[in-house]
C-alpha cells in the first residue's frame, strides 16, 4: 500500500482521520482531507499508545492498527471464519478469556482457531451453547463475570511452564532468525554501511553457533525473498519454533544518536509476553556486558513480528548506523561475531534452572549440551 504522511491529501487521509477522531486524538476533523500537522500529532499519539514506531507515517502497519482500533467489544458478533475477524474487539475479548483461565495464547486481535477453543471453553463452563460465537448471550456473561482469577496471570504462569516443560538442553529445539532486511530490501544506511549486509553477517553467525550445539535454526528469508513481517510471523509459528530472533540495525536522522536496543512483544495493557521480555532483558545484558555499545534497554513493543508469533520472541536493534562510533564497530567482523556469542549464550541462559544461570558475560558455549 501507498505511504502517508504529513502534507499527503485524499479519501485514504479522511479514513485515517476519522478513525483518529472516534479514538478521541483528533479534535475536529479539517475542512480539507488533508494530513496536516494536528493529524501528524494524531498518529504520533496513536502510535506511541499503541506500542508502534512513532515516525507519523501511516504505513500498512500503522494502517491495519488504526482499522483494528475501530472495533470495541459488542460493535458486531465474532464468529468463527475463513478470514478470521480482526480487531480491538477481538483483543479485548482475548484479554478477558485469558483473565478468566481461558488459553487463547497471546492476545493478537485475530480471531483464530484457538481463541473460538478458549471461547467454546468458556461457553461450556458458564453453561452457555458452546457455539464459538461472541454474541450478546456471551458478551451478557463476559460482563457478569467478575475478574476471579487469583494467583498470578494465567498466561504468564503458561508460557512459564511450556518454558521450564521443553528442559535446558538445547539440542532439539527450533530458533527462528528473521534477518530483518536482504534481497532488494537494504533497510537502513549509513557510513557506507546497509543494514541488510550487516544482519545477514549476524544471521550466519548466529545460525553456525545455534547448529553447533544442536538446535535447528531456520532463517525468515533467502537472498531473493522479501517475506512480510506476517508471513516471517507465519513462518514461525508453522516451524513450531521455540523461539524468535529478528535482527536490525538502527538508524536516526541525526548522528548522536547510538546504542543497542531489544523490543519483546507488549502494548502496555498487561498482555506482555513475560518470557519475551526476559529473553529480552538476556539479550540486551549479553551484549552489553560483551561489547561497550550504549544501552538503550528493552522495551515493549506490537510490531507483528513481535505480536502474531506464538513463541517469545525478540528484536534487537544493533547499534545506529547514523552515528560514526557505532558504524565502525558494525563494520568489524569480529565484532559481529561477540553479539552472536552474546545471543547464543542468551538463549541457552532463558532455558537453564535459576540456580545454574551464571553471571552475565562469563559464559562460554558450548557447555551445557
Ligand atoms: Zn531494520
Amino acid at each position: 500500500m501507498q505511504l502517508y504522511r504529513l502534507g499527503d491529501v485524499g479519501p485514504a487521509v479522511a479514513d485515517v482521520q476519522t478513525t483518529l477522531r472516534g479514538l478521541g486524538l483528533l479534535v475536529a476533523m479539517p475542512a480539507e482531507p488533508v494530513f496536516d500537522a494536528a493529524t501528524d500529532k494524531a498518529v504520533r499519539e496513536f502510535q506511541q499508545r499503541r506500542g508502534l514506531s512513532v515516525d507519523g507515517l501511516v504505513g500498512p502497519e500503522t494502517y491495519r492498527a488504526l482499522a483494528a482500533a475501530r472495533w470495541k467489544l459488542g460493535d458486531r458478533i465474532l464468529t468463527p471464519a475463513t478470514r478470521p475477524y480482526v480487531g480491538d474487539d477481538v483483543a479485548a475479548l482475548q484479554e478477558r478469556l485469558l483473565e478468566l483461565g481461558f488459553d487463547t495464547g497471546r492476545a493478537d486481535g485475530v480471531f483464530g482457531p484457538r481463541t473460538e477453543q478458549a471461547l467454546r471453553g468458556l461457553q461450556r463452563e458458564y453453561g452457555l451453547v458452546p457455539d464459538g460465537t461472541c454474541g450478546p448471550a456471551t458478551l451478557r456473561a463476559l460482563r457478569q463475570l467478575g475478574r476471579h482469577v487469583t494467583g498470578g496471570r494465567p498466561q504468564v504462569m503458561r508460557e512459564a511452564e511450556a518454558l521450564h516443560r521443553s528442559g535446558a538442553a538445547l539440542p532439539g529445539k527450533i530458533v527462528v532468525i528473521d534477518p530483518g532486511h536482504g534481497g532488494t530490501d537494504r533497510g537502513a544506511t549509513g557510513h557506507g554501511l546497509e543494514e541488510a549486509a550487516i544482519v545477514e553477517d549476524l544471521a550466519a553467525r548466529l545460525e553456525g553457533r545455534l547448529t553447533a550445539v544442536g538446535v535447528r535454526a531456520l532463517l525468515t528469508r533467502g537472498p531473493d525473498t522479501r517475506p512480510s513481517d506476517a508471513e516471517r510471523a507465519t513462518f514461525a509459528n508453522v516451524a513450531g519454533a521455540d523461539l524468535v530472533l529478528s535482527l536490525h540495525v538502527d538508524r536516526a536522522s541525526s548522528p548522536r544518536p547510538h546504542g543497542v536496543a531489544c523490543y519483546h512483544f507488549g502494548a502496555g495493557r498487561g498482555t506482555t509476553s513475560t518470557i519475551g521480555e526476559l529473553l529480552a532483558s538476556l539479550v540486551q545484558r549479553e551484549v552489553i556486558a560483551r561489547t561497550d555499545l550504549l544501552d538503550c534497554r528493552i522495551h515493549e513493543k506490537t510490531w507483528e513480528m513481535l505480536r502474531l508469533t506464538r513463541m517469545p520472541a525478540l528484536r534487537l536493534e544493533l547499534g545506529h548506523l547514523s552515528h560514526p562510533g557505532d558504524a565502525a564497530r558494525l563494520a568489524d567482523p569480529s565484532f559481529r561475531d561477540t553479539v552472536a556469542e552474546a545471543i547464543l549464550v542468551a538463549v541457552q541462559r532463558l532455558y537453564l534452572p535459576p540456580d545454574l544461570d551464571p553471571p552475565t558475560g562469563v559464559m562460554r558455549l558450548p557447555v551445557f549440551t
